[in-house]
């Protein structure tokens, strides 16, 4: 047996436990025009970072009487864990965002009792309160951290209007994680054609952590157009605090590798492993027990390793990424804008879903072994496998 190699939770956060799940709004009163930010901390409850940048910041755009155009709004994630310190109580919440589960949600029969359903209708409710309304834009920005130190780090949907976005925060972008995981807050938000960005700041529990979301939090306020750089004291040392942060990173990565934890088995990460690190193939990892024994966790190729798990929750081991070259990334732009969205569909083994809108089905015995990489550069992604066919789908580009 391995023991699990993570000390318990770090109890309660006395100041986070009576918080209301409405951090906050500016301008409190006003009509729905221009931009809506929503910021939302504490998605997993041992993340505390976030929801305290966010006071932060709303409570500095109050002392400084900023006028706020569009509309922000700062909401708790998972209150109930927070309250508890715990990464999630019943059922990670960041996992449960899928129209499927919604949809059972609002047609229950029974009233729901556990925790996470709770908190997850409580927040779809604060989302659907601002979210009528004539928006020209609406963004979501989504404060996480990591039991791993390291950088700071953004993730998205690589659509083309996520881009801007993660790009204003001068740290490295990662893509590619909704093909691992699915039901996060950050997928379906995106593929209701809003904008979704999350940060990673850092380590949970460090102060570095909050500085990272709350220069995350100005800069995007910023860019998104609710205030102005000149109004906000020292825009400029905020960018640089994040910008020093991830020195000597590539500006972009992608998921090549998730290893998931199978049910029951006892996971323990090597000690030293932080965000972004390089792992050679074959490299000794993690140390595992299924119940049969100990034994070791190769990796199964070279890259960065990310998000190690060194807490006691979760089914995420660790991913592995590798650089993007901006080349690639200017290449998907230019032909996701070009007329030449209909080249997918004539490869060869590639047939479009003609019940599902944008769905892709590929032949695993005829397509070839360039046609993941195409699909992604087009703006596609991976869903599911169905025997020997794989079934991509288009990410959702502005409404
Ligand atoms: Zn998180």
């Amino acid at each position: 047996m391995v023991a699990t190699g993570v000390s318990p939770s770090t109890g309660a956060l006395a100041d986070l436990q009576c918080l209301p799940r409405v951090l906050g709004v500016h301008p409190a009163r006003g009509e729905a025009r221009g931009t809506l930010l929503f910021v939302v901390g504490g998605v997993h409850g041992n993340e505390p970072a976030g929801v305290r940048a966010i006071r932060r910041v709303f409570a500095e755009i109050e002392r400084l009487g900023l006028s706020v155009q569009g509309r922000v709004v700062g909401l708790i994630g998972n209150a109930r864990a927070l309250a508890q310190g715990q990464r999630y109580l019943a059922e990670d919440f960041n996992r449960l965002w899928t129209d499927e589960r919604i949809e059972a949600l609002s047609d229950a029969a029974e009233p729901v009792r556990d925790p996470e359903s709770l908190e997850q209708i409580a927040l779809l409710e604060a989302f659907q309160e601002h979210l009528a309304g004539k928006w020209e834009r609406v963004v979501l920005l989504d404060l996480h951290s990591t039991s791993a130190g390291g950088a700071p780090f953004t993730i998205i949907s690589d659509t083309l209007q996520n881009r801007p976005f993660a790009f204003a925060l001068p740290v490295p972008v990662l893509l590619g994680l909704e093909e691992r995981i699915e039901g996060t807050l950050l997928s379906w938000f995106a593929d209701l054609g809003h904008v979704a960005v999350c940060l990673e700041g850092g380590q949970n529990e460090l102060p570095s952590t909050v500085e990272h979301h709350t220069a995350a939090l100005w800069l995007t306020l910023v860019f998104a157009g609710l205030l102005r750089a000149e109004d906000v004291p020292g825009f400029g040392a905020l960018r640089a605090r994040l910008e020093n942060s991830a020195r000597n990173l590539p500006a972009v990565v992608e998921l090549r590798y998730r290893y998931g934890i199978p049910a029951g088995a006892q996971f323990e990460m090597n000690p030293g492993f932080q965000n972004f690190q390089p792992v050679r193939r074959g490299e000794v990892l993690a140390r595992i027990d299924p119940g049969s024994g100990v034994r070791d966790v190769q990796s199964p190729l070279g890259g960065r390793v990310l998000m190690p798990r060194y807490q006691a929750l979760g089914d995420d081991g660790f991913f592995l990424g590798r650089e993007v070259r901006p080349f690639w990334l200017w290449l998907s732009g230019w032909l996701r804008r070009s007329g030449l969205a209909w080249l997918p569909r004539a490869l060869p083994g590639v047939h479009s879903d003609p019940d599902r809108h944008g769905e892709l089905v590929v032949d695993g015995r005829i397509a070839r072994w360039f046609t993941v990489e195409l699909l992604h550069l087009f703006g596609y992604r991976w869903r599911s496998r169905e025997g020997r066919s794989v079934r991509f789908v288009r990410r959702r580009d502005a409404r």
